[in-house]
């Protein structure tokens, strides 16, 4: 059988990477005609293994993942995080959040991308009023007052696909972002991530490290099988001749500057290279559209996090398109002025503030004015005795800063 010339649907969601797709595990819950275009092959997510790349969740994305029923299934291939150790190389200073303190049992959990990809597209295979177009690539968007139309392009082929919603969720060069005319502020580091997954003498158990050298940070996260996480982050020339090192020369580097917490690191798995920039819509929502994810803010990985935002995009969108259908029965208009304003206001708090601590974090640790790591010094250690701050930090971290969403409260959509 053709497809028709054109579609209608309620919500259209450009981009099925993690942050549209679980977007589209929400809204499977609500009675809606949802449509995700997705560029690449679904089928692309690859079998797991030592190499896999990694996401660490905060403890609120947890609980929305789980809200959605999908934790269990993610199950074997995630890792609590039982603490993070804070400290700066050649300084005194060091800071410590555990779950213990916090009362929670873990401050948040490293997730495989590629198990968190399947088991979304997993998910969405059995969702009812749901249709995915991948790979297919949306190649232009128009908003009219009561609708929005996008011409997709599919196995060569053009069509138009109406909605009443655009949800732009297709990464940080969003071409939904410029199609709508929304400007975007670019903020290069001039730094590059070398990501790679190592083990270690001793297991990380539980630990997560977050060290702070002259030259930028590096992040280690504990992974499931022993293994860790890291995220190096050099001045881009820098990145790109320590990562093309051999291997005894790149391990040596790294013990330097990670010292030895887990003894020496016994493995290195393949090497990947990250431009690092932060990326920030000038607005995250219009007439008929809302911008999530990277494709509304990409943020510097420092902190881990962008996907964690995220997820609280898609709690919070979720709801107000929820309250919305249930507000106005059969005839709601999910597109309309007031649900995306209520959206809008809802996110700029915790946008900005993620934003501000992230960007903050690289400027704090990336000066290299005399004296300035005397006074981090100090201030880790201060920190380290400060609960009140602490406690903010943590909460931070954690996912559970500001008002949330029902998800992240552990509660049904609707
Ligand atoms: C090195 C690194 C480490 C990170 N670690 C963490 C972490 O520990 N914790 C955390 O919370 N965050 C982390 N992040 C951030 C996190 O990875 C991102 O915020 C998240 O992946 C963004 O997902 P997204 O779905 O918005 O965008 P993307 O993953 O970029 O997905 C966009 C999708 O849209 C599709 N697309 C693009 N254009 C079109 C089009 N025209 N038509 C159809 N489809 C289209 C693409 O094919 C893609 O699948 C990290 C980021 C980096 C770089």
């Amino acid at each position: 059988m053709t497809e028709p010339a054109r579609r209608d649907c309620d919500v259209l969601i450009v981009g099925g990477g993690a942050v549209g797709s679980a977007l589209a595990c929400a809204l499977a819950e609500l009675p809606l005609d949802t449509v995700l275009v997705e560029a690449q092959e679904v089928r692309q997510l690859s079998q797991p293994g030592f190499d896999t790349r990694v996401t660490a969740l905060a403890n609120g994305s947890q609980q929305i993942l789980a809200a959605l029923s999908l934790w269990t299934e993610l199950k074997g291939y995630t890792e609590a995080i039982r603490t993070i150790h804070i400290s700066e190389r050649g300084r005194f200073g060091a800071a410590r959040i555990s779950a213990a303190e916090e009362r929670v049992p873990a401050l948040g959990y490293t997730v495989e991308n590629q198990a968190l990809g399947r088991v979304l597209w997993e998910r969405l295979r059995g969702a009812q009023r749901f249709t995915p177009l991948a790979p297919a690539k949306v190649l232009r968007v128009e908003r009219h007052a009561h609708h929005v139309t996008a011409t997709i392009e599919q196995g060569g082929e053009q069509r138009e696909l109406r909605a009443k919603l655009v949800v732009a969720a297709d990464g940080a060069r969003s071409a939904v972002r410029t199609a709508l005319g929304f400007d975007a502020l670019e903020h290069d580091y001039e730094q590059r991530a070398v990501i790679f997954n190592c083990a270690t003498e001793a297991p990380p158990a539980g630990r997560a490290f977050e060290r702070f050298t002259s030259r930028g940070p590096i992040a280690l996260l504990p992974l499931t099988s022993g293994r860790s996480a890291v995220i190096w982050t050099l001045p881009s020339a820098l990145a790109e001749e320590i990562a093309a090192l051999p291997d005894d020369t790149f391990r040596a580097e790294l013990q330097t500057a990670f010292g030895y917490r887990l003894g020496r690191f016994t493995r290195i798995g393949a090497r990947h290279l990250h431009t690092l920039v932060r990326i920030a819509s000038g607005a995250v929502h219009g007439p008929r559209a809302v911008l999530i994810g990277d494709a509304a803010l990409r943020l510097h990985p420092v902190a881990g996090q962008g996907f964690n935002l995220a997820l609280r995009d898609v709690a919070t969108l979720a709801e107000v398109i929820a309250d919305a259908l249930q507000a106005g029965g059969g005839s709601a208009d999910v597109g309309a002025t007031e649900p995306l304003d209520r959206y809008a206001d809802w996110r700029a708090a915790d946008r900005e503030r993620v934003s501000t601590f992230t960007h903050g974090l690289i400027q704090l640790f990336g000066e290299s004015v005399p004296g300035a790591g005397l006074t981090r010094g100090i201030g880790l250690v201060a920190f380290d005795l400060l609960p009140g701050a602490k406690a903010l930090l943590a909460r931070q971290t954690m996912g559970k800063a500001g008002r949330l969403p029902r998800l992240a409260r552990g509660l049904p959509l609707s």
